[in-house]
């Protein structure tokens, strides 16, 4: 896959900060002649450096995280970050200038034009005030981490985190579940008041910052730096209430189906993650090998792509699935930029859950595989409600055959649970999103308008889980959500691209080959289109109406 170099090097040392600048410094002294093919030649080169520096960044972050304890790593990902990362934000900006002011510009206009909106936005928006403003932001982020980084609760003699608590609530003993939920939230409950403060303090600075750039308001500030340009804050809304009127009654028919299942007379939060007929938990696969394997075994069958892109990560050990020992928490997937391939890093356990989590990465993995050939780094930046369409769709058609991992019985249950968190994000996507709409137009909220803006969505959105007895539990069930400390708005993408997921799952059903010719043919367009071409080449709609929502709502139940 690895394109032959054209500007940078053979023998480039990355680490070395005079070599990075003198490779930026002959990009900013370039004269680029007055015609399209030039300028196009430079910003390949451009875009030809960045990958590599990319690269080296990306594989140095992997190393870091499959071995926390190796020190040499830990330093070699600093070093990038401290010496090399300013650099190339510091010339970032100068070549977007002298791009942007080249006379041929226009005239790359049908090729690029994607890109150049972006980057006329990103300068536009630029304003050297906002500079101390986004480094207090940043340090106030870390505070927020530190805060819930140090959550920790003690249960029968050991210390867990609270991401280590939440497997307890998978457990079938109710009276367990019931205490590690109480003990879990009672702990969070502790830091309620310095996470109000936390809140505070960058909800302030935020509204400057989108102040400082002469937005009208926050959510226009907002959707123009995420590049929303295809759709608008009060689309966000009547998606909200699409949700509230078709999807939330689904979610209220499967948890009165689970109430009943589990033989409880009312359903209470610790019940929604266990079994609902108390069985023990699923167990699709032994260890890392055995779960790519199996995973292998499906690609092989799914499409001809899938077969020969998942035999290269196979082949190429771009996937690291088991948990070990000093290895960083969490599962991510993330594209090596010059040689354009993927890689995968995941915590597997044995569970069902670690079965999806790899056909989701699987998904991602396949968009940088069919991108491959875009030319451009910017190109290859997709935009979350479509780059969770590839991942969230494969987790679906994976539903299609699980016999490599499960008897008939099995599946069943394990779908069960699948199409259930499906329906389960809509309602709670609406509800961070609808709550963030609300706040942000009331720039002088107390944190008592917030705890009872909050507690009115609660109602909105109520799928039928009493939390009687447990008021202020339920008052502060925002501050669970990271998104809204670290990254505002950041969410209905989920929403929006679950409803594109959904969509292929039922292009799918009908003609498989076909519903996947279309999904790679899409994604092999990058970001070079706008979201609504690349939903449209998929072959599916962008839109969030409830005559979209309705059949795709239809499916999923019968499914079920
Ligand atoms: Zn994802």
């Amino acid at each position: 896959m690895m394109k032959k170099r054209i500007f940078v090097p053979e023998n480039f040392n990355s680490d070395n900060a005079t070599e990075v600048s003198d490779l930026y410094k002959s990009l900013e002294s370039a004269q680029i002649n007055e015609n399209k093919e030039d300028l196009r030649e430079w910003i390949l080169k451009w875009s030809e450096l960045e990958s590599v520096l990319a690269e080296v960044s990306s594989r140095r972050y992997v190393a870091m995280t499959m071995n926390t304890k190796d020190e040499k790593a830990a330093s070699d990902y600093a070093s990038f970050i401290e010496n090399i990362d300013p650099i190339m934000n510091e010339y970032g900006d100068l070549l977007r200038k002298k791009m942007m002011a080249h006379p041929s510009v226009s005239d790359l206009e049908s090729e690029f034009g994607i890109w150049f909106k972006s980057v006329r936005i990103a300068l536009d928006l630029f304003k050297t005030e906002n500079i101390p403003l986004e480094t207090a932001v940043h340090q106030e982020v870390q505070a927020y981490q530190k805060i819930t980084g140090a959550m920790s609760v003690d249960y029968e003699g050991k210390t867990y985190t609270l991401p280590q608590m939440a497997p307890f609530l998978e457990s079938p003993n109710r009276n367990l579940r019931q205490k590690t939920w109480e003990l879990t939230s009672e702990r969070r409950l502790l830091d309620k008041e310095s996470l109000d403060l936390s809140f505070d303090k960058l909800f302030k600075l935020r509204m400057q910052i989108s102040k400082n750039t002469g937005s009208s308001d926050y959510l226009d500030y907002i959707f123009k730096t995420k590049g929303r340009f295809d759709y608008t804050p009060k689309d966000c809304r009547d998606f909200h209430s699409s949700i509230e009127k078709i999807i939330l009654p689904a979610l209220r028919e499967i948890y009165k189906k689970r109430k009943e299942d589990l033989g409880v007379s009312t359903l209470r939060p610790w019940d929604l993650q266990c079994d609902p007929k108390s069985l023990k938990p699923l167990k699709p696969f032994e260890n890392g090998k055995d779960l790519i394997q199996k995973c292998n075994l499906f690609f092989k069958k799914l499409h001809p792509k899938t077969a020969e892109w998942f035999q290269i990560m196979v082949d190429q050990n771009l996937i690291d699935p088991d948990s070990r020992l000093g290895k960083a928490p969490g599962g991510y997937q993330i594209g090596f930029d010059e040689s354009r391939l993927p890689f995968i890093f995941m915590n597997a356990a044995g569970t069902d859950r670690d079965m999806y989590t790899l056909f989701h990465e699987g998904g991602h993995s396949f968009h940088q595989f069919a991108m491959a050939d875009q030319p451009i780094i910017a190109y290859r930046d997709i935009p979350s409600e479509f780059a969770e369409v590839a991942s969230m769709s494969m987790e679906l058609i994976a539903t299609s055959d699980l016999s490599a991992f499960y008897s008939k019985e099995d599946a069943k249950r394990s779908i069960f649970g699948q199409l259930e968190d499906v329906i389960w994000l809509f309602p709670w996507v609406a509800s961070i999103d609808s709550f963030q709409h609300e706040l942000y137009s009331r720039p002088n909220h107390t944190a008592e308008d917030r705890k009872n803006i909050w507690l009115s969505i609660m109602d909105r959105f109520d799928s039928g889980v009493d939390y009687s007895g447990y008021d202020d539990v339920k008052a502060y069930l925002w501050q669970k959500q990271l998104h809204l400390f670290e990254v505002p708005f950041y969410y209905i993408e989920y929403g929006i691209a679950q409803l594109g997921a959904l969509q292929i799952w039922a292009n799918f059903k009908k003609d498989p080959e076909k519903a996947l010719d279309q999904l790679f043919k899409a994604e092999s367009l990058g970001n070079s289109v706008s979201l609504p071409e690349l939903f449209k080449q998929a072959g599916i709609r962008f839109n969030f109406s409830p005559s979209t929502i309705e059949p795709l709502i239809e499916n999923v139940l019968e499914n079920l």
